[in-house]
């Protein structure tokens, strides 16, 4: 796991690069996802960012910040629930395509994943032969953690 100024650090120098800048609320708003290890709804990005800077922000003012979060790939956005989530892959320099997200039933604790090209055209494979087609390779799979699992057990 990345800690949290290393993750600011790189975004700084990230948005300098091109021209951006990092301003207050949007670096406060990672910090607040940084330091989270599941994905969060806006409502729950707001009560964070209230708990660890004492200060309000306007939900449109995060929808706003998250949408350029997003385009710099700092943070993504998990479609099927609506939530946001830190790139694991921020502050190393990668070259960022598709993940693919595990999310745990249980503690919604999220871990990005990068699967292998060949389990990806296997599984466009078996979707062309049900008539579909896979439409964005960014999938968000529901499963159940191990430190859950232990605890069932
Ligand atoms: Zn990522
Ligand atoms: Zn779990």
């Amino acid at each position: 796991m990345t800690n949290v100024n290393a993750i600011i650090t790189y975004a700084e120098k990230h948005c300098k690069k091109h021209g951006m800048c990092l301003t207050t609320q949007r670096k406060q708003v990672l910090i607040s996802l940084a330091q989270s290890k599941t994905a969060l709804t806006v409502y729950k990005i707001i009560a964070l960012y209230k708990q660890l800077f004492n200060e309000n922000i306007a939900a449109m003012s995060v929808y706003r910040i998250l949408e350029f979060l997003e385009n710099e790939k700092f943070i993504h956005k998990l479609q099927l629930t609506n939530k946001y989530i830190i790139c694991t892959h921020i502050a190393t320099d990668h070259d960022h395509h598709k993940s693919q997200f595990l999310i745990c039933s249980m503690c919604d604790l999220v871990k990005e994943i990068n699967f292998e090209k060949s389990l990806i055209s296997k599984i466009k494979q078996g979707m062309k032969t049900a008539n579909f087609v896979l439409s964005n390779t960014q999938l968000e799979i529901h499963c159940i953690c191990n430190t859950c699992i232990n605890k069932i057990a």
